[in-house]
């Protein structure tokens, strides 16, 4: 492979969701394409995606109310999913033995329930197509000559030599955004990038798990709720409150409902003190709840009071709510129990109060924000406006979205539309 000169039709950077996608499209309608993919393997970020689950997309087929979850970006994918859209994700993977099952809130997952298997799918999609896939081969840089892209340069990763200069008459730029690193994606397209001309917005994680200060929620770890009602408040003024499943983690707050407000926090974060108080009973009134643990109480009067609370609050937490009471003597009987520390506990479960520290860094983000602004590539085809032979797909491209199949979507999408353009 050393000092290799060969012409394609198309090099598309990057062996992820949507460089695969772009590769094997266009192989499909018969041009050579080159994949370059620095891992051993392609689809290191696909396998650990939904939690080795793979939330493939949202089975929202109404194109109008799809586009509509990706708020600046709505009008512009318009044209992109109509050429590629979600029913023509379903049947893709329906059609190569991969059908797909719908779950809570839309969310679409391959029946199998393993991300490993859309890989598999996808490789066998670039064989058939006829790609070459060269992994172990780290793209450093790109030979301009005009307003052309000519060659990409490669390196072994781990030897350091060159693995070969490749020309080609179009390139796609798949190389992600910078969430999870460890995957590959560490953002090398947007030095390129803006070597090219191309405005990249500055990349910040945005569905990523939340840093709490309180040592009771991080005593929960691996702690999952699945009703609960968080509020959050900045400098003490509420600011907004969601319902649904929390994880709480290590460091603190994670979960579907967390990672969706984490842009929203991050915002909060940079002028206020931002604190949250969780109700673990969004469906009970604090007179209801009250009258329920007094009922409770008083039927297991002569019980140790610890006991009587594992009966009383959700599954995992009694450690973490005799932290928060933190009686003068654990070990009491519930009798023993005085009326102010029982409304302590009410107001407890009603409101367990929290402070955000922080977000979590890239290495935890599901997905980064960042990239090159739309109004620098061409709806229709995902061209480059900057230079006239580069494509570009995926995470490199700056689009705001929530968690529930909407990214994986995004790059089948532009994936598809880039590898029917080149
Ligand atoms: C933990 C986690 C879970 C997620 N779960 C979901 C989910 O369930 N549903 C959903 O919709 N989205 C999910 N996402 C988001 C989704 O995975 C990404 O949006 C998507 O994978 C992005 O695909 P991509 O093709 O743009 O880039 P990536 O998947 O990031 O792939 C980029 C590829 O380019 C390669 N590369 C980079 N630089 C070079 C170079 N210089 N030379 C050669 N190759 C290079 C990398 O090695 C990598 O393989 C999740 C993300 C994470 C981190």
């Amino acid at each position: 492979m050393h000092g290799e000169k060969k012409k394609y039709d198309v090099i598309v950077i990057g062996g992820g969701a949507s460089g695969m996608m772009a590769a094997g499209h266009a192989a499909e309608r018969g041009k050579s394409v080159l994949l370059l993919e620095k891992n051993a393997a392609v689809g290191k970020k696909l396998d650990i995606t939904g939690g080795g689950r793979c939330n493939i997309t949202n089975a929202e087929f109404d194109r109008h109310a799809f586009a509509k979850q990706y708020g600046a970006a709505e009008q512009f994918l318009y044209s992109p999913l109509s050429q590629f859209g979600v029913q023509d994700t379903f049947d893709f993977f329906a059609k190569r033995g991969l059908p797909l099952v719908v779950e809570a809130r839309k969310r679409a997952f391959p029946e199998t329930q393993k991300s490993p298997d859309v890989t598999r799918v996808m490789k066998k999609y670039l064989t058939d197509a006829g790609v070459v896939v060269m992994t172990k081969a780290t793209v450093k840089g790109l030979t301009v000559v005009g307003n052309r892209i000519t060659e990409a340069k490669t390196m072994h990763p781990a030897a350091g030599g060159a693995r070969g200069t490749f020309t080609a008459d179009a390139f796609v730029i798949s190389t992600g955004g910078v969430s999870h690193p460890e995957t590959g994606s560490t953002g090398d397209g947007f030095k390129w990038l803006t070597e090219l001309g191309h405005s990249v917005l500055p990349s910040t994680p945005t569905i990523v798990p939340l840093k709490v200060k309180e040592s009771w929620a991080k005593s929960l770890a691996g702690v999952s709720l699945s009703f609960m009602k968080i509020t959050f408040f900045a400098d003490g003024k509420r600011a907004f409150s969601k319902t649904g499943k929390i994880l709480f983690t290590h460091f603190g707050l994670s979960g579907p409902l967390i990672l969706n407000s984490a842009s929203a926090i991050a915002e909060l974060l940079k002028n206020t003190e931002v604190t949250a108080t969780i109700d673990m009973y969004p469906d009970t009134d604090f007179a209801a709840l009250e009258r329920q643990i007094i009922a409770k109480m008083d039927a297991n009067k002569n019980k140790d009071f610890k006991n009587v609370l594992a009966e009383v609050v959700p599954h995992g937490l009694p450690k973490a709510i005799l932290e928060l009471l933190a009686l003068p003597d654990q070990n009491i009987k519930a009798h023993s129990v005085t009326k102010e520390e029982r409304r302590k506990l009410v107001h407890i479960l009603k409101g367990a109060p929290l402070t955000i520290s922080g977000l979590m860094g890239f290495d935890r983000a599901v997905i980064s924000d960042g990239g090159v602004p739309l109004t620098e590539v061409d709806t229709r085809t995902m061209r480059s406006l900057k230079v006239e032979n580069l494509y570009l797909t995926g995470d490199v491209l700056h689009i705001s979205r929530p968690s529930g199949g909407y990214s994986l979507q995004l790059c089948w999408t532009t994936g598809y539309v880039a590898g029917n353009s080149v």
